[in-house]
């Protein structure tokens, strides 16, 4: 297969570097490999990947090193991989770049449902301005000029603050969004009372779209992280 995407995979455990670059490769990816995070950075600066799986825990250096230094002048996509119980570390490494994580242990749909996802992202984020005005994810439809939202047939009344919350959310679908990143987008600023606030315009936000508690249509929360948008059903 021509032009075949080259992923680079950085990852100390040997068992399961060799699992994903076997996967990706049975897949036809390109898949390059670094077991430390300044190799990493040597085979990111001399081959140029157009996604990187990455693990957190490496042994010279932390892998949000890895991320800060990456994203310093560049947008390519990173998985992150988190044996890591700790949300903490999952949310620092979106909140510095990462596009998504992946909490080992982790199956090969998975894996390759993540991939794809990134390496849209990637390709969305280099055609912008060329899409049309519209967002669609199955039965519901964004329609970014007139600011409307429609599930079915029937027009769905949002607030201001509900419509740029989605709006927000469909921009990266398929990417979780944490909570800081999004007040920070919404609102500008993030306060004490900014979580709460984020929680019931999206209790509600939900509600319209016709979500029950505890459903993941459409906005799928990330507990502890944040939310996603599905970009696929
Ligand atoms: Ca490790």
């Amino acid at each position: 297969m021509a032009n075949k995407y080259k992923i680079l995979i950085v990852e100390d455990e040997s068992s399961i570097l060799s699992f994903i670059k076997a996967t990706l490769e049975a897949n036809e990816y390109q898949a390059i490999t670094a077991d430390t995070c300044k190799n990493g950075l040597m085979m990111y600066a001399s081959h140029r990947p157009d996604l990187v799986i990455l693990d957190l825990g490496l042994p010279d250096m932390d892998g949000t090193e890895f991320i800060k230094e990456v994203r310093r002048n560049s947008i390519t996509p990173i998985l992150v991989l988190s044996a890591r119980t700790e949300e903490n570390d999952k949310v620092s490494a979106l909140d510095l770049g990462a596009n998504d994580y992946i909490t080992k242990p982790f199956g090969t749909a998975e894996l390759l449902a993540r991939v794809r996802a990134a390496l849209r992202s990637k390709r969305n984020s280099e055609s912008s301005g060329t899409t049309g005005g519209e967002f669609t994810l199955n039965d519901m439809i964004i329609n970014y000029d007139k600011r409307s939202v429609f599930v079915g047939n029937q027009e769905i009344k949002l607030t201001q603050t509900e419509y740029n919350i989605l709006a927000l959310l469909s921009f990266h679908s398929g990417k979780v969004l944490t909570y800081a990143f999004i007040i920070n987008q919404i609102w500008g600023y993030v306060d004490g009372t900014s979580t709460k606030k984020l929680q019931v315009n999206m209790s509600n936000l939900r509600k319209k779209l016709g979500s029950k508690p505890g459903e993941n249509k459409y906005i799928i929360n990330e507990l502890g992280v944040g939310y996603r948008m599905q970009d696929e059903f």
